[in-house]
């Protein structure tokens, strides 16, 4: 049809294209053939815009599929039976396969058979709650191979009566959980290591404390029984032993300190009263320095929370520095309270610190003086010790010193209020011995493998006691149906698979016996195991090396105990 013939037609209305109303009223029929120009016109100009609108979406619905296709993301299109609706070419990629594999197909047989149920619980979850929802899941390649994706769901919501769809996005994760993976058998391991490595300092400790307790008790013996002339040998053989003691003990305390493996047990304590009794216990090594060891500070009580054990160790090194670096003059000891605080002072009219050296003083293994010819004993690992054992009690430690005039050391404390005085049961008091102690008439079993401990344990306690030597966990069963004895000390390590524990329980279990005052006798001598001991059942609990006034500051326990049970 011709233009012309076409717009003729038009207007007579029949196949009218034109939205606009056209004009009601009798027109001049070459104003209608313009009007009917200018609307065709327009027409024109609507379907163009209309295509190129087209053209636009069919582009930008390209682009998104082109997006979702290369998306690192793997995307996938459920159903509530896991059939696949639409899939993206990285999914189609994690799977290995092709995507007529995939689409319109059960998802199931892609899923590691343990995971299946976990994956229809969680689209199911989805179509339920209309939440989002996560989890990790195996998925088995084309050819068998696993595989970890983190899959994380929402629901799309149709409005037509179409089925209910999932849509899902799946992250590869298979490199993180072998890192995972990884990083706990790295943790098992290091756990493991660290376990040997405890095993390994309570054996260390063990075998050198066995042989210590033979030189130190061995070298009070023959200072005690040694003409005048040769008792220096014996307290100089002493006292290596207890330098060598004293290193052992700092290294064990570092390392526990290190791997964390140091247990404290926090009480209320007075710490005036605890000070002050260490004072008096060092001021004979002042003395032999020709220093005087003073305390001064509070004397009514001063309660701080902390470990007994740590707190002795510090006072220990503190006020053992103090000696060590003060050639002559004197150590000040004391406990002040101030506001919340209770601080204790260690003071010294000592060689003081040099300024340079002050800010490492608290770092392992750091001297002042350092090289072949420094003139003090020690390793450098007292002050590590004792910062670590203030900062675990949220304790603070500080330093002033002058060199050439003296130190001071402070470590404070939150202090306890609130009438302590009530609420605080007493210390037990562990007597010193005094000097008017009668040694009771015991008699007493020692069960004891190593030779040399036997006769020490025997020297150091014949005349007052009649001591029964046994080496062996059912020789010491045999002796103890055969005779009652008022006291046992049993070695722990025993050399056999039974312990010393094992033995005290089977002594106790025994029919028509006298009560017994029963030592632990041990040189896995770490902090924790005074209360490990007695928890499990012992009395009383020494460590070895020991000196002949430990054996009678025990007696003495021991027939304070005796007395009070009659
Ligand atoms: P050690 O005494 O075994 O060397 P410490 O860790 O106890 O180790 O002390 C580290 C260093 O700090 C000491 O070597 C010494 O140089 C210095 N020091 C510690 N206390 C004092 C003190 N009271 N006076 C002078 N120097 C001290």
């Amino acid at each position: 049809m011709g233009r012309a013939s076409k717009r003729a037609q038009d207007t007579s209305g029949a196949g009218n294209l034109v939205t606009d109303h056209p004009p009601k009223q009798s027109v001049q029929p070459a104003d209608a053939v313009e009007k009917l120009n200018a609307y065709q016109l327009k027409l024109e100009r609507q379907n163009q815009q209309l295509r190129s609108s087209q053209a636009e979406l069919e582009e930008s619905h390209n682009a998104f599929r082109q997006l979702f296709e290369l998306a690192p993301i793997g995307y996938f299109v459920f159903d509530k039976d896991s059939l696949v609706h639409d899939v993206n070419l990285t999914g189609i990629n994690m799977l290995q396969t092709a995507r007529r594999r995939v689409l319109h197909k059960p998802f199931l047989r892609y899923l590691n058979p343990e995971d299946k149920h976990q994956f229809n619980q969680h689209i199911l979850h989805v179509i339920e709650t209309g939440d989002k929802q996560a989890c990790d899941l195996r998925l088995l390649r084309n050819d068998g191979s696993a595989f970890y994706v983190e899959i994380q769901s929402i629901l799309i919501r149709n409005n037509d009566n179409g089925p209910v769809l999932v849509r899902s996005a799946m992250m590869d994760i298979t490199v993180r959980r072998q890192m995972e993976e990884e990083l706990i058998t790295e943790r098992e391991k290091a756990l493991q290591a660290a376990r040997f490595m405890n095993e390994f300092l309570a054996n260390m400790s063990h075998e050198i404390r066995t042989p210590l307790a033979g030189v130190i008790g061995f070298a009070e013996v023959l200072e005690e029984e040694l003409p005048s002339e040769h008792r220096e040998i014996a307290q100089l053989i002493a006292r290596g032993g207890n330098r060598l003691l004293h290193t052992l003990n700092s290294v064990l305390d570092f390392a526990k300190l290190k791997a964390h493996n140091h247990k404290l047990v926090q009480t209320p304590i007075n710490v005036v009263d605890r000070v002050q009794k260490h004072c008096r216990l060092l001021s004979a090594l002042a003395k032999q320095q020709k220093l005087s060891l003073e305390y001064t500070g509070a004397t009514d009580p001063l309660y701080a929370l902390l470990d007994p054990n740590s707190l002795d160790r510090i006072l220990d090194n503190l006020i053992g520095n103090a000696i060590k670096y003060t050639p002559e003059g004197k150590v000040t000891v004391g406990v002040f309270a101030s506001e919340d605080e209770l601080k204790i002072e260690i003071q010294d009219t000592g060689i003081g610190i040099n300024k340079d050296f002050l800010p490492q003083i608290f770092e392992p293994f750091r001297q002042e003086y350092m090289g072949d010819d420094r003139p003090y004993e020690g390793v450098g690992l007292g002050l590590t010790i004792t910062k670590r054992l203030v900062d675990l009690m949220n304790g603070n430690i500080s330093v002033k010193s002058d060199q050439d005039k003296g130190s001071t050391f402070t470590v404070a404390f939150p202090l306890l209020t609130n009438a302590l005085d009530q609420l605080v049961p007493e210390e037990p008091q562990v007597p010193n011995v005094s000097k008017n102690f009668v040694v009771p008439q015991y008699k007493m079993l020692v069960v004891e493998d190593n030779l040399e401990t036997q006769l020490l344990v025997k020297r150091l306690l014949k005349p007052n006691l009649e001591v029964v030597l046994i080496d062996s966990f059912d020789a010491a069963l045999v002796a103890f149906n055969n005779a009652s004895f008022d006291m046992v000390l049993l070695d722990i390590n025993l050399g056999e698979k039974r312990t010393g524990t094992d033995l005290l329980h089977k002594l106790r279990a025994l029919p028509g016996k006298a009560p017994f005052y029963a030592v632990a006798f041990t040189a896995y001598a770490l902090p924790t195991d005074r209360s490990n001991f007695l928890t499990q059942g012992f009395d009383d609990y020494l460590p070895k090396p020991f000196t002949r006034s430990d054996l009678m500051d025990l007696l003495q326990r021991a027939s304070l105990v005796r007395a009070s049970e009659m």
